[in-house]
């Protein structure tokens, strides 16, 4: 009995070999230096910024260098539904604009290099697991949980570093024939690597963002094939496929640094030459005086649907990621404005090899900055689109008069040093709703009044104001003569130096007297050009919260 023997009665139905599905899937014809990367993930139901942050690496790398980035779902883990975590998934990178070159879709298929769900691609990796029992670098385990369990309990009580290797891995010298008996008669089984590191032995690898790294050699049979449904473990499948997809990069979390010693070791029991791995920092955020993980049980802005709910403009959330990525791109991104983020030339060195902070305030001026910049039309029309998922009533409302609403957004916009104040889109109502009548009678009304606080004093300057003063065709320096003039009138203080040295010797000063106009017309003591504000709301509406102050 030969281990041809053994892998034949393990997989009696594959006759394809390796080399078959090295013709079927031959080097990618692409020109020098492009690299091939990959976004990876499991359908897990959740889409961690996380992961998005490296999907926008291997987004850039494969730009940069005209290559091809590719979309594999990793399912051979998963127990649920798979289809909406998918569409989770896609539509996650679709929302960003990051299309990948190659992926599977609702049944559509780009890229000859799929399939591109592990689940479909069982019979590949049974071939290339039946090969390494053929040479004998892999064998079926036949030890159950029990013993297992056993195993760990006998190496922790001796402070014995745990696993299936060496003397532990009793089954891989299990006689052939035994083994193959042992397949006949149905008992369970997993397929184990056969490992031929030393524990004790350091080798010298490169990791792109780490550098130079030294490791312990890989003594572990790990499993590279599960019993219940003969589908491979990560550790395997990647292997596979990133060999057969011609991979160049692997970017993925730093959490697999430690199971790098196998993933080598698999690549070289094959012969093949493994790809250059980024290990990426994780993710991390201040938390009080420590640092800590963005976490998904902890931290709402783990998840990607956080920004979109909000209502994140997407050039914000990519930029945020990008400088963090490389902190040189903020500087690159001044210099050339009007560049795609993927023409920025990554470089794996200069990340941080300890974490990458995140930080949701500087999201929020990224944010800031880029809607400042946007046209009236612009932020309209994206505003509108945000509303029509999320808040209905608030897209009704501000579609009714197209172009009231966009003059309420075009308050000190579309000049030279614009207005920076909405961060997200879903932050615009709270901002703007005093503009939209039916907003202001539903609106529970609590005036922010300031210095000037008595309410006859507040009626007198509002009354004679509108009925002497305001008039809706000022220009705006008339306007503004007018408030002085209504000051001077009433005896607050015109002379803002005058006012600031000897605060006390006046009642007020004509910005107290423009702050009471401001909240009796928007309740607010903070809003964008009260001139333009009260050109914008009509007559009527003045009238009427007027005779609210009583
Ligand atoms: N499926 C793995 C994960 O979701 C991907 C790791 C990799 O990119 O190789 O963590």
């Amino acid at each position: 009995m030969t281990n041809k023997d053994l892998a034949n009665a393990i997989f009696p139905d594959i006759t394809k070999t390796i080399a078959d599905y090295e013709n079927m899937y031959p080097e990618r014809n692409l020109p020098e230096g492009a690299k091939v990367t990959r976004f990876a993930p499991s359908p897990t139901g959740y889409m961690h910024l996380g992961g998005f942050y490296q999907a926008i690496i291997d987004y850039v790398l494969a730009k940069n260098s005209n290559g091809l980035f590719y979309l594999r779902i990793e399912d051979t883990d998963t127990k649920r539904e798979v289809k909406e975590a998918v569409d989770l998934i896609y539509e996650s990178l679709n929302h960003y604009n990051i299309i990948p070159d190659e992926s599977e879709y609702n049944g559509e298929i780009k890229g000859s290099y799929g399939p591109y769900f592990q689940s479909e691609r069982k019979e590949i990796y049974h071939t290339f697991i039946k090969y390494l029992i053929e040479i004998g670098r892999a064998y079926p385990c036949f030890c159950t949980k029990e013993e297992l369990d056993e195993l760990r309990k006998h190496q922790e009580e001796r402070k014995f570093r745990t696993g299936y290797y060496g003397r532990y891995a009793k089954c891989r010298v299990l006689p052939i024939d035994e083994q193959i008996k042992k397949i006949q008669n149905g008992e369970e089984y997993v397929i184990r690597f056969k490992s031929e590191g030393n524990f004790d032995l350091k080798f010298k690898t490169e990791d792109l963002v780490k550098g130079t790294l030294e490791l312990s050699q890989n003594d572990e049979d790990f499993v590279i094939m599960k019993s219940s449904d003969k589908l491979p473990t990560y550790h395997f499948a990647h292997i596979v496929d990133d060999y057969l997809m011609h991979t160049t990069h692997v970017v993925r979390g730093e959490e697999w640094l430690s199971s790098l010693p196998k993933h080598l070791e698999l690549f070289k029991a094959f012969g093949f030459k493994a790809p250059k791995y980024v290990h990426t920092p994780l993710l991390v955020k201040k938390d009080g005086n420590s640092v800590r993980k963005i976490s998904k049980r902890k931290d709402p802005e783990a998840s990607m649907a956080y920004y979109k709910d909000k209502g994140y403009p997407t050039e914000a959330v990519i930029e945020a990621l990008m400088t963090i990525i490389n902190s040189n791109y903020e500087e690159w991104h001044t210099q050339n404005p009007d560049k795609k983020f993927y023409e920025f030339v990554y470089s794996p060195k200069k990340m941080s090899s300890s974490g990458a902070f995140f930080d949701l305030d500087k999201l929020d001026n990224i944010s800031r900055n880029i809607i400042s910049k946007m046209t009236k039309d612009e932020v309209y029309d994206n505003l509108l689109n945000w509303a029509n998922e999320y808040n209905k009533e608030f897209a009704d409302i501000i579609s009714e008069d197209i172009d009231y609403t966009k003059s309420i957004l075009n308050i000190e916009r579309e000049q030279k040093k614009p207005r920076k104040d909405y961060a997200y889109y879903s932050d615009i109502e709270n901002q703007i709703w005093y503009m939209f009548p039916e907003l202001f009678d539903k609106h529970e009304l609590s005036y922010e009044w300031g210095k000037i606080n008595d309410l006859n004093d507040i009626k007198n300057i509002v009354n004679t104001y509108f009925n002497d003063y305001y008039s809706s065709s000022d220009d705006k320096d008339t306007w503004f003569n007018k408030v002085k003039e209504l000051s001077e009138k009433l005896g607050y203080c015109t002379d803002m130096k005058a006012y600031k040295e000897n605060p006390d010797n006046y009642k007020g000063s004509v910005a107290d007297v423009s702050t009471v106009i401001r909240v009796a017309i928007t309740t607010k003591s903070m809003t964008p050009d009260l001139y333009e504000i009260l050109k914008l709301l009509s007559t009527n509406e003045l009238n009427k919260r007027i005779n609210l102050i009583k």
